[in-house]
């Protein structure tokens, strides 16, 4: 991952001072386009920061807000997923210290800035839906689309009818279909 990009989305704590401080990213197409592997594509998530930097630690909020695009699992269209979420994670300088209760990273005390890029990620990764069926009044399926793919299953069924033999791939796939309903 290039320098400048963790660089981008990262925590400055190398000049911080001590106290309260804010920040704003943006996490965009851009920012998904970094990951080889990623579950998205394409989305627009404001990233706000409320920080707080003490001696042996700096206390991190993050407030997300925004939608990513996901494709739909009825007739994989894409649409726009909301994103809301707020976390919390002490980035602390001193292994050996404690803080109960809350998600801690220990991190080099020389470093000039903390990457965020993996949290980023992993906060909207877990905000996405294993099933992708969404409501009604955000998306509205391609009637064309899901009569083609209603039209492919009657064909399916006649070929059924006509052989003992079940392809287990088919009956797979129309298991998946049954649950995407
Ligand atoms: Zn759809």
């Amino acid at each position: 991952m290039k320098k400048s990009f963790e660089k981008k989305y990262a925590i400055h704590v190398g000049s911080m001072k001590y106290g309260a401080h804010e920040d704003h990213l943006t996490v965009d197409r851009e920012f998904f386009e970094h990951f080889e592997e990623r579950m998205v594509e394409d989305g627009e998530v404001e990233v706000h920061l409320d920080m707080f930097r003490y001696d042996t630690h700096v206390d991190v909020k993050f407030k997300l807000d925004g939608y990513v695009v996901l494709n739909c699992d009825r007739c994989l269209e894409p649409y726009q997923f909301p994103i809301s979420s707020e976390q919390r994670i002490i980035y602390s300088f001193d292994k050996e210290m404690s803080f109960k209760g809350y998600e801690v990273m220990y991190t080099d005390p020389y470093a000039a800035f903390l990457s965020i890029v993996q949290e980023l990620y992993d906060f909207i990764s877990i905000a996405i839906p294993l099933r992708k069926v969404p409501e009604e009044d955000v998306h509205q399926c391609d009637p064309q689309v899901i009569s083609y793919i209603l039209s492919e299953e009657e064909t399916g069924n006649s070929q059924e009818e006509a052989s003992d033999e079940i392809d287990p791939r088919w009956e797979a796939l129309k298991k998946l279909r049954k649950l995407g309903n």
